[in-house]
């Protein structure tokens, strides 16, 4: 697959301070995507975004 130019990160995680509450979008450039270690449910939860910080 073609990587995309400009891509946009949508994202609802709001206790992050990387989130744009008002447009439930991430704010950096780019991210990092791990899967969850022994979580093989097929599912969206195996994958989580590990360049969440905590506002705090
Ligand atoms: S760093 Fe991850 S969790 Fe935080 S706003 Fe961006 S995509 Fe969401």
């Amino acid at each position: 697959m073609k990587q995309k130019q400009n891509q946009k990160i949508n994202c609802t995680v709001t206790s992050c301070k990387y989130n744009d509450k008002g447009f439930q979008e991430c704010t950096l450039d780019q991210i990092i995507v791990t899967p969850i270690i022994g979580c093989e449910t097929k599912q969206p939860d195996e994958s989580m975004c590990s360049s969440y910080k905590h506002e705090n």
